[in-house]
């Protein structure tokens, strides 16, 4: 493992931890997406990480070496990682070159001058390297945080919502750029962000802090599909919970009759999960409703469809496809599993 948090907690102030009991690992080349809400404490879990903050409880690896824990604090520079800040805090009176090569101690004047101009060209900075930060636009800016953060080689880079401050056009871009930079180098990141399709999109597993705590650690399709609680559900994309009873393994809702998963431990008022993308508005459904709304997204049409019941549920159809307001539509559910929270979890 290149890292591992066991059970951290951050304090700022005495008594009250901004972050609390966050396990986590990363293996060699993975991309760790750090997904939840402003205020979750996700600078804060990048902080402990790189030695910005000491931890108060639990305990940081970094190459299975403890390097943060209650009576222990390596510091930063000593820890081998790079970290890209949202602000990306270049230094104004450095030139490109020259904040690319500032945290370079080891080699020759020259070899560095030859590693800076490789790192430039792998971040398509090439012929920029006199420039002075003022000078670039954001998403050059950008680049030269992460030229700076990857020169030294670290075993671990750390990267605070990196695209914020770009425009959307451009986001787009430099993840796919990004994405393709951390694969070819085979570096392992963790890649902070409040957007879960970016962190969807580009992450080989997902950590989603919800107010200090850890609500799920998994790969993308098990965080999508297989939500461990109705907050990851509805953070990592559109979902809709509709009412049910279990009676005799089996919960009755207005949609249709479910199994009940072998795991779930709740009681027998729940809810079930439903994304628009397992109901499919058909023939042969199980239920029926009426289109109450509908929004045009390119590849496809979202609709919104009322049950008798008069639940809302929402469906996503091929926008080749069209349904007017008001239609009466049968409803088939596409779904392969059940995912059911007791109706009392928030
Ligand atoms: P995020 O990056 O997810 O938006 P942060 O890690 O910055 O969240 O903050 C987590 C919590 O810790 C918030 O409640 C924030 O107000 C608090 N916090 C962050 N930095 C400090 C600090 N230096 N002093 C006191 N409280 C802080
Ligand atoms: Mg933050």
């Amino acid at each position: 493992m290149i890292l591992e948090l066991h059970n951290v907690a951050c304090t700022y102030e005495a008594g009250c931890s901004a972050i609390e009991g966050i396990s986590f690992s990363a293996r060699k080349g993975d991309i760790i997406g750090l997904l939840g809400p402003s205020g979750c404490g996700k600078t804060t879990t990048l902080r402990a990480i790189a030695g910005f903050e000491p931890v108060s409880a639990g305990e940081i690896r970094i190459q299975g070496q403890p390097v943060a824990a209650v009576d222990r604090h390596i510091p930063p520079e000593q820890r081998q990682v790079g970290m890209v800040f949202q602000d990306y805090a270049l230094f104004p009176h450095l030139t490109v070159q020259e904040n690319v090569g500032f945290g370079l101690r080891h080699g020759s004047a020259s070899e560095r001058r030859c590693h800076i101009a490789d790192m430039l060209a792998l971040t398509g900075l090439s012929g920029l390297d006199q420039r002075y930060p003022h000078a670039l636009s954001g998403g050059q800016q950008q680049r030269v945080a992460l030229a700076r953060a990857l020169a030294p080689k670290p075993v671990l880079l750390l990267l605070d919502e990196p695209f914020s401050n770009l425009d959307p056009d451009m986001t787009y871009r430099m993840r796919e750029e990004l994405l393709h930079l951390l694969k070819t180098t085979c570096t392992t990141a963790i890649l902070v962000t409040h957007d879960h399709e970016e962190a969807l999109g580009m992450a080989d597993a997902v950590a989603v802090l919800y107010r200090g705590q850890l609500e799920q650690f998994a790969s993308p399709e098990i965080m999508y599909h297989l939500p461990a609680s109705p907050f990851v559900a509805r953070f990592v994309g559109q979902a809709d919970f509709i009412p049910g009873t279990i009676h005799e393994a089996a919960v009755k809702t207005p949609v249709g009759n479910f199994p009940v998963p072998q795991d779930y431990r709740g009681g027998p008022e729940v809810v079930v999960m439903i994304r628009p993308d397992d109901i499919q508005i058909g023939e042969n459904g199980s239920c029926t409703g009426t289109i109450q709304s509908r929004q045009f997204r390119g590849s496809e049409t979202r609709y919104g469809i009322r049950l008798p019941s008069g639940d809302l549920i929402h469906s996503s159809a091929s926008s080749t496809q069209r349904f007017p307001l008001h239609t009466r539509v049968t409803l088939h559910l596409k779904a392969t599993h059940t995912v059911l929270f007791d109706r009392n979890t928030d």
